[in-house]
């Protein structure tokens, strides 16, 4: 067993770990991060399945997401926009698809009308939001008490206009069905990004992607940490007193002045604290569940689609897949399609064999983009639920009630453990930008402490 003492110990090498840990190091504190996987990146993570390179986690870049711009900049990294040339394609209540352009769905003219007068609402009521104080709002507490589903139920009796209006928020981010959760986790989720029209807005939301892949970020975060990086060390003990953590993992104690949790909230239960976290605490992370999603990668000869001036975006709530995009590599003549199959459609899917599963999947995406779709040269589905060191996908979000009633806690550090990810972030929540934003908010309060701990001067 390897026994170090550090300034600060990380617990877990995803972006928020490695982004809190550089800028501690840089400010002259010693730290230790300790990542159970034997991988650095979490939820990033871009492999070569079968020839193709493909992003598993998250992979796009919006143009609101500064913090996460300006580390891919500062790494001397390349990115590209995502190909939209072209028509999009809506499949509605008819099964039929219909090409369009521009951010309406094809719908009937009262129905449009419909969407675009919600759509006002909530950009209106989202304006009202600070993403860091969702709870702070003066009807924080009745907007967390009324399903996302019920609310929108209420504002119109057009089923479709409702159905397009909930996916964006529901199948397509939070990733938990409509009914499950809150108006207020909704409208956090719309103004972490700006408003609710920048999350309908594919171009805007799904903007740009990194050359050779996004987790090229944590791993050149991890080389600059070198030998302070430890893989395979799941940290199963955290003692922690006035004085500071001694942490524990499979291989090693980690002795130090503070610790940073800088995993899914989800997974803090599977660490043994000694002693047990406070009675807040306790209750408070059982009200935060992860998502669920699946993605869905498939890849052709070539990019077909755009042979028939199709743009490769699609959407309708009525599909398995409720959305699905050109994802084709920087400089690759292949094509490649992403699909994602969210909440109760992933249970579903996942009740099938693997054959009957992938079929059903290709038959959706062949609604959108022709017979074609059925023969991919390389098919992969990304399962993020049966990963131990994640369990969800994309993100952790709160039940009814639980973002009003604990929200404003989520973040506070207990004794000398502090927490840092993307699933407590404001702007970016949920986001690869969201983690960064979260680690460096921790890293910079553990510096104010500085004086008062007595480290790294
Ligand atoms: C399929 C998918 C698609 C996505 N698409 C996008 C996208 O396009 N754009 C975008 O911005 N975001 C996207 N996201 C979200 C984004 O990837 C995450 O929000 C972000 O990467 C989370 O970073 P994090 O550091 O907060 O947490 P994580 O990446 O989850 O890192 C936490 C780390 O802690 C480790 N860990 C857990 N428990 C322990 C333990 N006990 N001991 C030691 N280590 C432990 C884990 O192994 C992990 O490495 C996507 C996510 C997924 C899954």
């Amino acid at each position: 067993m390897t026994e170090i003492t550090r300034d600060v110990v990380i617990v877990g090498a995803g972006a928020a770990g490695l982004t809190a840990a550089n800028e501690l190091k840089k400010a002259g504190l010693s730290v230790a991060v300790l990542e159970a996987r034997d991988r650095v990146g979490g939820r990033l993570w871009t492999d070569v399945i079968e020839g193709a390179m493909l992003e598993i986690g998250g992979q796009w870049i919006s143009p609101d997401q500064t913090a996460l711009i300006e580390t891919v900049d500062e790494l001397g990294l390349e990115t590209f926009s995502r190909y939209r040339e072209g028509d999009s394609v809506y499949v509605g209540p008819d099964g039929a698809a219909h090409r369009f352009q521009g951010e309406m769905f094809p719908v009937a003219p009262e129905t449009e009308a419909e969407i675009a007068r919600v759509t006002d609402l909530l950009d209106e009521m989202v304006a009202g939001i600070d993403p860091d104080r969702p709870w702070a709002h003066p009807q924080a507490a009745e907007w967390d008490a009324i399903s996302w589903d019920a609310w929108l139920r209420e504002q119109s009796d057009d089923d479709e206009a409702v159905r397009n209006l909930a996916f964006a928020t529901g199948s397509a981010m939070l990733t938990k069905p409509t009914h499950a959760i809150s108006l207020l986790e909704s409208l956090l989720m719309a103004a972490s990004a700006g408003s609710y029209s920048h999350l309908v807005d594919a171009d805007f939301i799904l903007d740009k992607r990194v050359v050779g892949g996004l987790q090229q970020v944590p791993l050149l975060l991890a080389e600059r940490l070198g030998d302070d990086v430890f893989l395979n060390q799941p940290v199963r003990t955290l003692e922690w007193s006035d004085e500071g953590v001694t942490v524990t993992s499979d291989g090693m104690t980690v002795r130090a002045r503070r610790a940073i949790l800088a995993l899914a909230p989800v997974l803090y239960s599977r660490i043994s604290f000694v002693p047990a976290l406070p009675r807040l605490q306790h209750q408070m992370h059982q009200h935060l569940s992860m998502g669920f999603v699946i993605k869905v990668h498939a890849v052709y000869e070539t990019p077909f689609w755009r042979e028939k001036g199709l743009s490769g975006t699609a959407f309708s709530p009525y599909e398995l897949s409720h959305e699905a995009y050109d994802n084709s590599n920087h400089g690759d003549e292949r094509g490649t399609l992403v699909g994602f199959v969210s909440d109760l459609n992933a249970d579903g899917v996942f009740a099938l064999s693997a054959q009957e599963r992938k079929e059903r999947i290709l038959t959706s995406l062949s609604h959108y983009y022709g017979p074609e779709a059925l023969d991919p040269v390389v098919y992969y589905e990304s399962d993020w639920g049966s990963e131990e060191w994640t369990r969800g996908a994309y993100a952790a979000s709160f039940d009814l009630g639980g973002l009003s009633r604990y929200g404003a806690y989520l973040r506070e550090a207990v004794g000398p453990i502090h927490v840092a990810c993307s699933d407590m972030a404001g702007a970016g929540y949920q986001h690869v930008d969201g983690a960064i934003r979260m680690g460096r908010l921790v890293a910079s309060q553990i510096l104010e402490t500085r004086a008062e701990d007595g480290s790294g001067s």
